[in-house]
């Protein structure tokens, strides 16, 4: 089975307060765009793996990963970036299946790429394999400061990446996809009637978004050792 892998890291990551991408904030003396490439490489032996960055930030992430990872300069929005790199896939290496995986997540294991992968030929088969967590908090919608409802957690779930897709399903959802920027792959599919299959994921593999993000993955880091 060939696969390819596209690290998404062309968000600019405002929300980290920081100058430069999120992908170049440091986790232990280096930047989160090592440790997540690391993750995909060592998980997903033999792939192709496409990185999209900012623009003006492709050679500087040409140097930092030499020729482990394509650069690709990334979109407008993490759809768009997606769309960019499976663009840059040529016919003589079109993968059988395509691993999406957000920068944000260098805690992602190897079990976690290889179940999702897996996931796509059990039970009957899927086009899309995601990891969910469980819902714990109760969730309620506010208006203005004030409750409007509380909402049920059955079958809620919260997804994270790396996501695994067959490539011809993630091509075609991404060409019948409109502008509206959807903020994981998997919804794309959904919305054609593709099969997306769940799998369990790890409470380790948190998104990094914040500074306190951050500092929770410092201790993740230790913790591991
Ligand atoms: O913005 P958000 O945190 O949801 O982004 C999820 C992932 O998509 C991040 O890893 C980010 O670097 C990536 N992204 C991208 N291109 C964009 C926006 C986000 O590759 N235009």
């Amino acid at each position: 089975m060939r696969i390819a892998a596209i690290l998404l890291a062309a968000g600019r990551g405002e929300r980290l307060g920081t100058d430069a991408p999120k992908a170049f904030a440091e986790l232990d003396g280096r930047p989160l765009l090592l440790h997540s490439l690391d993750a995909v490489r060592s998980s997903l032996e033999g792939a192709v793996v496409m990185v999209t960055v900012p623009q003006e930030w492709e050679a500087r992430t040409s140097a930092l990963v030499g020729n482990s990872a394509r650069v690709v300069t990334g979109g407008d929005t993490r759809q768009r970036s997606v769309a960019v790199a499976l663009e840059s896939i040529g016919h003589d290496e079109e993968p059988d299946v395509i691993v999406c995986h957000d920068v944000a997540r260098p805690f992602a294991t190897a079990a976690l790429f290889g179940a999702v992968v897996d996931a796509l030929e059990g039970d009957g088969g899927a086009d899309g394999a995601i990891p969910v967590i469980d819902v714990a908090d109760t969730l309620k919608r506010v208006d203005d400061g004030h409750v409007v409802e509380t909402i049920s957690r059955d079958g809620i779930v919260r997804v994270q990446t790396p996501q695994a897709f067959r490539y011809e399903a993630l091509v075609r959802a991404h060409r019948e996809a409109g502008d509206e920027s959807a903020t994981d792959d998997a919804s794309l599919l959904e919305r054609i009637g593709l099969r997306v299959a769940t799998v369990e994921g790890e409470a380790d593999n948190i998104k990094i978004t914040t500074l306190g993000d951050l500092r929770l993955a410092h201790m993740i880091g230790r913790s591991r050792g």
